[in-house]
């Protein structure tokens, strides 16, 4: 039976548990904080932040890809609620002081199943979320992706970079998606002045993830758990760079909390650059895994190197990562195995 081990289901899933409370806003009330897509990966860690930090939480998902379990230990606290709604239908009412918005598949296997449907979660939703933000006077973070730089002739990548997406090719859904998405909180910036906050997100993994989504850190570490081959697509040679989650959301916070002339987009990721060979040799060393690695033709539109600048995001937010690719799978790796029921055959405590 598959299932997150008791280890991984309290406070300590969620290291912000113990962080610094922030109860109370400059009136004395009780921020309240949206946050969509609040059962996925990324929006579960958001919403145990809030918490810590005493906000109220309401976390809206339609469970397409979120996993009630990622919110199960915090359903617990008071100030959590849960609905299940989809950011491409009318919202629910409410005052939010904050709106996050991290409705949408982001893997993509994930997010190509029902690629009209991603496409307009992220501008439909994505203008519901506005149109709240100016109703209830809401600052909105806006969660994108350094997809939107497509398969970039700039490396690293900078936010000037204005990309390069095939607008008809698979990934496009997504790609073109939170392009249009970025757009719609800039004009609302303009044309409203609603607050915005807009991170491009890079590569992340840690606890959380759903070890079936299909993407590459979780694909090769739950293969090599099962002692499954590791799918290398293409050869190899693509380059990415791994963020922790940890590291991530204290970016997310960051920029959120800066102040209201800050909009973003700023790239929140760990410029450490690995190839995808690199990392299924890692991860088969560090769980002492016998799995072999076999080749599989790379997806269209795959691009072929990626890594942050993320010089602004130091200057602006005094942000830099700081767990190292070994440390954060150290991390994550526990997280897997008790996901999948499989024993780690490595002493991960004794690795460096
Ligand atoms: N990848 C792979 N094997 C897998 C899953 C992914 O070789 O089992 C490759 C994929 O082709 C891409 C990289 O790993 O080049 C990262 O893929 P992922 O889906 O994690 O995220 P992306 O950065 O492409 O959105």
């Amino acid at each position: 039976m598959i299932g997150i081990g008791p280890e991984l289901t309290g406070p300590e899933a969620f290291p912000y548990m113990n962080g610094n409370r922030l109860d109370e806003d400059d009136m004395g009330k009780t921020r309240t904080a949206l946050v969509t897509g609040g059962a996925g990966f990324l929006g579960s860690h958001v919403c145990a932040r809030l918490l810590s930090e005493g906000c109220k939480v309401v976390c809206l998902d339609n469970l397409q890809t979120g996993r009630l379990k990622n919110i199960e230990p915090l359903l617990t606290n008071p100030l959590m609620s849960f609905v299940k709604a989809d950011v491409r239908d009318p919202l629910p009412d409410g005052v939010y002081d904050e709106i996050w918005n991290l409705a949408c598949p982001a893997s993509p296997p994930q997010y190509q199943i029902d690629p009209v449907g991603t496409m307009l979660i992220n501008v439909i939703g994505m203008k519901n979320v506005l149109d709240l933000g100016v109703a209830c006077g809401a600052r909105v973070f806006q969660a994108s992706t350094s997809e939107i730089y497509g398969d970039p002739q700039v490396h690293p990548q900078t936010e000037s970079y204005r990309g390069a997406v095939n607008t008809i090719g698979p990934r496009a859904c997504y790609d073109e998606g939170k392009r249009a998405a970025e757009t719609l909180c800039f004009d609302y910036h303009r044309q409203y002045g609603v607050e915005i906050k807009v991170v491009r997100i890079f590569n992340t993994y840690g606890p959380n993830m759903d070890p079936q989504d299909g993407r590459v850190v979780s694909n090769f570490i739950v293969r090599a758990l099962e002692g499954a081959p590791l799918e290398v697509y293409g050869g190899g040679s693509q380059t990415r760079s791994f963020c922790y989650v940890d590291d991530l959301i204290e970016g997310f916070f960051r920029l959120m909390r800066s102040d209201a002339s800050i909009t973003g987009p700023v790239n929140i990721g760990d410029p450490g650059e690995f190839t995808v060979r690199e990392l299924a040799d890692i991860i088969l060393e560090m769980t002492g895994s016998r799995s072999v690695i076999i080749d599989r033709p790379l997806p269209a539109d795959d691009p072929l190197l990626r890594r942050p600048d993320i010089s602004l995001a130091g200057k602006l937010l005094g942000w830099a990562p700081k767990v190292r690719l070994r440390e954060g799978l150290k991390r994550s790796i526990p997280y897997f195995a008790a996901e999948t029921g499989c024993a780690v055959k490595t002493n991960l405590d004794t690795l460096s």
